[in-house]
């Protein structure tokens, strides 16, 4: 059984096996949670990015797939990066946004990580309406077999925390 818990706040200060990063398909550092993860997370996440785009990703992270490094100074272990879709892109499908939240789950699986941290993936730059975002968040983790005992979605602002909240019940 996976527990699933909202809190709200910044992401990068909480302490958990592995934070999941909203990242974009180059893994070279962005705006957001991205910002955020590699500012406190010091440059041992972004040479480790360098490392796995050199080695496998030459062309980008694909939307949807997710991929481990280092979490750096950050209180965890591990940060996944996944990579959403852009919503006007996507043409609202929630296919590629519900294959983070499992994709992430399935590498935190590899990993043995048994708390995970995540944001609303593609609710910032990328705009997916957040009630909607939270649906396919909180359904995706729901129907996801997994190890994880704990999910906790870290919801930076009032609006989304109510999203969430209430897609929770
Ligand atoms: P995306 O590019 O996937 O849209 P963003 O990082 O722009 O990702 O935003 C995703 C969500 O994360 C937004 O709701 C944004 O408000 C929120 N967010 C931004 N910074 C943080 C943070 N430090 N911790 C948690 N959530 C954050």
């Amino acid at each position: 059984m996976t527990t699933i818990t909202l809190v709200q706040g910044d992401i990068t200060r909480e302490s958990v096996d592995a934070i999941v990063n909203a990242a974009n398909s180059s893994l070279l550092g962005g705006g957001g949670v991205d910002g955020a993860v590699h500012r406190r997370g010091g440059p041992a996440i972004l040479a480790e990015c360098r490392r796995l785009r050199a080695s496998h990703y030459g062309k980008g992270l694909p939307t949807g797939r997710a991929v481990a490094t280092t979490a750096g100074d950050l209180d965890a272990r591990w940060v996944i990066h996944t990579v959403g879709p852009v919503y006007q892109e996507s043409g609202g499908d929630p296919a590629l946004l519900a294959s983070c939240y499992r994709e992430s789950l399935r590498v935190a699986d590899e990993l043995g990580a048994r708390t995970v941290a995540f944001p609303a993936i593609s609710t910032g730059v990328y705009r997916w309406p957040m009630d909607d975002a939270a649906r396919i968040a909180v359904e995706t983790v729901r129907h996801t077999p997994t190890a994880v005992e704990e999910v906790r979605f870290v919801l930076f602002d009032d609006r989304a925390y109510e999203a969430f909240s209430r897609r929770l019940g």
